[in-house]
């Protein structure tokens, strides 16, 4: 054991300083360490600090032999960094199933025999052939290199670095857009342990046989162990989406680019039932084989489409699919997802709720045409069926209204059956009414259209003539009267003719209102029965 004499350096400075950091980043890594690449970050960072501890002591130490020492303890961390980065790498990648004991063990194999050449140096010079002091001083020495250091500390590790580096740009490049900054940084810091290697290996160092590479790998392990404490949250995305798509209760299959089935959900398989039973890498076409509908949906090859269809399977189940296409990064279309959703509830809700809708519907009409019949009925009189007094009321104001708006006469004729009481007492009662009857069927044919035929109370009619004057009132009341008296009426075998007296009134001569103008035909109505019956009067 060479005698050691220390001295503090500036390089020596720096690369403890890189000791201390890689120290940090490993505890840091470690606490994380259930985030995939968290334990092999560990063990990176744990391996950068044993060689930037070497470094730092190296740079530390006066004399070559003292060196030579620290340079063998900084093996350990040298050709494992490159390992342990590969590894690092397949972990962040998924990839963990490929970090087989046997794989790891394979993948350290040429790191200790290199670690064991360079303990047993001075026994083959395969690792260091010269030790020459640098002319930049601060203890530097420049060593002269042999086989052994090509082969195992520089081409085996080049070689596993560029497989976990490739590994980490890819990884880094899948990431989600959201994530550019982040993914820019693991391929920087991917690149870092190159660019230091390249600029020792390659004697492009400020200071000649300065290595400064276990800093850079500090720095990438801090960049790395950033990255995974973000991903963390990421890590947790896939494992919920998973569960989700396999609890969901819509159906899910995915379709490569060439209609076969790549992944399917439980619902999937529990919506097809016993009518689609299939296998991963089936084609969609025959699984909906029993189902053309379904089939040419699949063919059309139709972005988004979106039906429904009834599930043969007595149950009368239906099912909405759906399907979307998948599109990569680059916007190309990769496959196509299907969403199946059991829609039979919503199916049997909306036709129950159609044919409830239907009975209303169909009520309302009923309601509607008993409504209007009641109105017929509240409005006419069910013996002749004309008007009944009620409904006069209502409609002689608005006549009269109308008339006075209008400027116009109306005439109004009040109709009552001669000697009534006495019909009834010789013919009997139905007789009467059949009298009734046929006056009733008899004055809406002997006025105008327009004019309105009510039955004012007993044998007492009324009719309203607007814009008729006193004249033409008379003369179509007295043409009425003559009409009726030769209007056969035949009941059981009587003949029965009847006649009839009229008192007419106009507005607005005879009066203003309603209850005016009825009075004065009623009292012209009375002088006609005074002056003999069966004929017409109006006031003078
Ligand atoms: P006048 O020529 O003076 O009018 O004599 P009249 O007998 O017709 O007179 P009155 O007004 O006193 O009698 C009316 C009669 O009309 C009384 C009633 O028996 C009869 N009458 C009223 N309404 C009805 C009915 O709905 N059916 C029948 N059959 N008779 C009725
Ligand atoms: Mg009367
Ligand atoms: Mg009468």
């Amino acid at each position: 054991m060479p005698e050691m004499i220390f001295q503090i350096t500036p390089y020596a400075v720096i690369c403890s300083l890189g000791a201390v950091t890689a120290v940090v980043v490993a505890i840091v890594a470690w606490l994380r360490r259930d985030t995939s690449g968290g334990k092999s970050l560990t063990a990176l960072m744990i391996a950068a600090a044993i060689w930037a501890t070497g470094a730092a002591m190296e740079y530390a130490t006066i004399g070559i032999p003292g060196q030579i020492l620290w340079s063998k303890f900084q093996y350990f961390g040298t050709v494992t960094c490159p390992v342990l980065l590969l590894i690092f790498a397949l972990e962040y990648n998924h990839m963990s199933v490929w970090l087989t004991r046997r794989n790891i063990l394979f993948l350290f194999c040429i790191p200790l025999i290199t670690i064991v050449l360079a303990l047993t140096n001075e026994w083959h010079m395969l690792i260091w052939t010269s030790y020459t002091p640098s002319p930049a001083g601060n203890n530097i020495t420049i060593y002269g290199h042999g086989i052994g250091f090509w082969i195992g500390a520089v081409g085996y590790s080049y070689l596993v670095m560029l497989a976990g580096t490739i590994l980490l740009i890819r990884g880094a490049l899948l990431m989600p857009s959201p994530y550019r900054k982040q993914v820019i940084l693991v391929v920087f810091a991917a690149l870092l342990p190159w660019t230091a290697n390249f600029i020792y290996v390659f004697g492009l160092s400020p200071a000649p046989g300065l290595e400064l590479t276990p800093l850079f790998i500090v720095i990438a392990g801090g960049i790395f162990t950033w990255a995974i404490f973000q991903f963390k949250l990421l890590d947790l995305v896939p494992i919920a989406r998973d569960t989700l798509i396999e609890t969901m209760e819509d159906g899910m299959l995915v379709l490569d680019t060439q209609n076969r089935v790549v992944d399917a959900n439980p619902a999937a398989r529990r919506l097809l039932g016993k009518n689609a039973q299939f296998k991963i890498g089936q084609y969609v076409g025959e699984i909906f084989n029993e189902w053309p509908e379904a089939r040419t949906l699949f063919m059309q090859n139709n972005p988004e489409l979106k039906t429904e269809y009834p599930i043969e399977d007595g149950a009368g189940g239906f099912i909405e699919i759906s399907l979307s296409p998948v599109h990569d990064g680059q916007g190309h279309m990769n496959g196509q997802f299907i969403v199946m959703r059991d829609i039979t509830d919503r199916i049997h809700l909306d036709n129950e709720m159609r044919s409830v809708n239907d009975a209303l519907r169909l009520k309302l009409t009923e309601i509607e045409s008993l409504q209007a019949h009641l109105h017929e009925l509240a409005i006419r009189d069910s013996l002749t069926g004309l008007f009944n007094r009620r409904y006069l009321d209502e409609i002689l104001d608005r006549e009269l209204a109308r008339a006075r708006r209008g400027n116009y006469e109306i005439s109004l004729m009040l109709i009552d059956l001669d000697h009534f009481k006495q019909f009834n007492d010789t013919y009997g009662h139905k007789a009467g009414d059949q009298v009734l009857i046929s006056l009733g069927k008899y004055l809406p044919q002997g006025v105008r259209e327009g004019d309105i035929v009510c039955r004012y109370g007993g044998e007492e009619f009324l009719v309203i003539l607007p814009g008729v004057n006193l004249d033409d009132g008379i003369k179509r009341a007295e043409k009425i009267c003559k009409d009726f008296s030769n209007l056969p009426v035949t009941y059981d075998s009587y003949d029965l003719n009847g006649t009839i007296s009229i008192g007419v009134s106009v507005y607005p001569t005879h009066g203003k209102t309603a209850d005016d103008l009825i009075r004065s035909a009623d009292a012209a109505m009375y002088v006609a029965k005074q002056n003999g019956r069966n004929r017409v009067c109006a006031q003078v």
